[in-house]
């Protein structure tokens, strides 16, 4: 009884938060077709029970369906998660990409700019043949949190991931619909469901920028608890005047509505303090 309440909590806190990205940003329309890819971990599952759950309360009509492309870097079969799929009368397909298979034995090395390469056309290919319009994906708060910052300390630039975006020639709307979820919650849910999660080796990795970027977040979150929270707002508040891109700039007069004063005196402030 106290699990069926626990699964009720946070199937409300993360249905809230999923119905709050796809109506902010329109992510789901009518007669849609939606294809989930499932990873085998906590997040897609997550992300799927998600989208079933909506679908049935919405007001609008879109259909579900779910897929994983097998790339040789699951830790374990991928099977009990299909069959736990299945189970609850979910459509879903399995697909082994043998370009990524052969690419693992000629480079075991490869990056994951190649690897996410062969996924992308895997993925493409696989929602063509489901007829599907929408492509759903399972990045989480954390993943845009921790996007956003190796971007602005690694790559010199101010950008996470695309919340919405379509693939070339429009064929597909791609979405992300946990983008303020965060992985806590999955956790707890993915756990509380009983399903089977699947690691895939590249998650058990360390000594990586990733690893060190959710390592600083730990370590803060333990003071500053709703920094997750701060940052997702942050990238829905850009304010490009204080920025350092002329493009958004006005060069040719600086206005004192700018806050270019403002700033100086919190300068001088804490130059002195
Ligand atoms: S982390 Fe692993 S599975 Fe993910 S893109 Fe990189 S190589 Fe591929």
């Amino acid at each position: 009884m106290a699990s069926e309440k626990n699964r009720a909590e946070l199937e409300k806190a993360i249905l809230r938060k999923v119905g709050e990205a796809i109506g902010r940003f329109r992510m789901i329309r009518e007669g849609d077709r939606v294809a989930v890819g499932v990873s085998g971990g906590k997040d897609s599952l997550t992300l799927l029970e998600s989208l079933l759950l909506l679908q049935k309360r919405a007001p609008i009509n879109f259909s579900v369906c779910a897929f994983t492309i097998e790339q040789g870097k699951f830790l374990a079969p991928i099977q009990p998660v299909g069959e736990y799929l299945r189970g609850r009368g979910v459509d879903w397909t399995y697909v082994e990409d043998a370009p990524s298979l052969h690419l693992l034995t000629e480079q075991p090395d490869h990056g994951c700019d190649v690897c996410s390469r062969f996924r992308r056309r895997a993925v493409y290919q696989v929602a063509r043949d489901l007829d599907a319009n929408v492509i759903a994906f399972g990045h989480t708060a954390d993943d845009f949190c921790e996007s956003f910052l190796r971007n602005a300390m690694f790559t010199g630039r101010t950008s996470a991931l695309p919340a919405i975006t379509w693939s070339s020639k429009r064929e597909f709307r791609l979405i992300r619909p946990l983008v303020y979820v965060t992985e806590d919650l999955t956790r707890a849910y993915a756990a509380n469901l009983g399903a089977p999660v699947i690691p895939c080796g590249c998650s058990q990795k360390t000594g990586t920028v990733r690893r060190s970027i959710r390592d600083l977040f730990a370590e803060l979150e333990t003071d500053y608890p709703f920094l997750k929270e701060n940052l997702l707002s942050a990238m829905g508040k850009v304010e490009t005047s204080r920025l350092l891109d002329t493009r958004f700039l006005e060069l040719d007069e600086v206005s004192e509505e700018s806050g270019f004063f403002d700033d100086e005196q919190q300068l001088v402030t804490l130059q002195s303090g």
